[in-house]
């Protein structure tokens, strides 16, 4: 019968329709001159994107796919997974220095001790305030969850990101809100 002819086009000049990659040509360096930007300042308490891996056995990153709807079932799941075990951490931390302290307790009665002891308290103290108020923090955010009000800015309502909620899952702002609020604290505070 017909012969087989697997019609095979000889084909036109370029390949199909995908457009070519044109190159951009080298001189395109834009006023890239000075403003060295600091890249990476010590933010105080913001954890950076292997925060996740510190909870307790470690969490990965939520396995983003395309086209996929912002705080879908899948995403709310993921970061009440993240901010419970924040919290179970942080719960099991504040636990330790309690008990830590009262191990300790009395246990100097040289007073140049005792005074050792007491500013090692005092720390210990400040820093169990710093997590009695992450877990505070932790709790409006779980609130959120429940209320799908979680992961939107609170200052102009856009999407905070999955990214950034995994580096601070407390955020309440978007990365730009942030920024300028920060700005001004600084001109406030300066
Ligand atoms: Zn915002």
């Amino acid at each position: 019968m017909s012969p087989s002819k697997k019609t095979t086009r000889p084909a036109p000049s370029g390949n199909g329709s995908k457009p070519r990659n044109t190159r951009a040509p080298k001189a395109l360096k834009k006023s890239r001159t000075r403003s060295p930007e600091p890249a990476s300042r010590p933010a105080k308490d913001s954890p950076d994107s292997s925060f996740l891996s510190t909870l307790g056995e470690g969490i990965a990153p939520y396995p983003l796919r395309e086209g996929e709807s912002y705080m879908n079932a899948a995403q709310k799941e993921h970061f009440q997974r993240i901010l419970t075990t924040w919290k179970q951490d942080l719960m099991e931390e504040v636990d330790r220095t309690v008990h830590h302290m009262q191990d300790e307790a009395m246990n100097f009665p040289d007073p140049n001790d005792r005074a050792t002891q007491e500013s090692e308290f005092s720390l210990e103290l400040r820093t169990r305030d710093r997590e009695r108020k992450l877990i505070r923090k932790i709790d409006e955010a779980l609130l959120k969850l429940e209320t799908d009000e979680y992961g939107y800015c609170e200052r102009c309502g856009i999407e905070i990101g999955i990214r950034r909620l995994e580096a601070r899952p407390i955020a309440t702002q978007c990365i730009d809100c942030k920024t300028i609020e920060e700005i001004r604290e600084k001109q406030l505070s300066g």
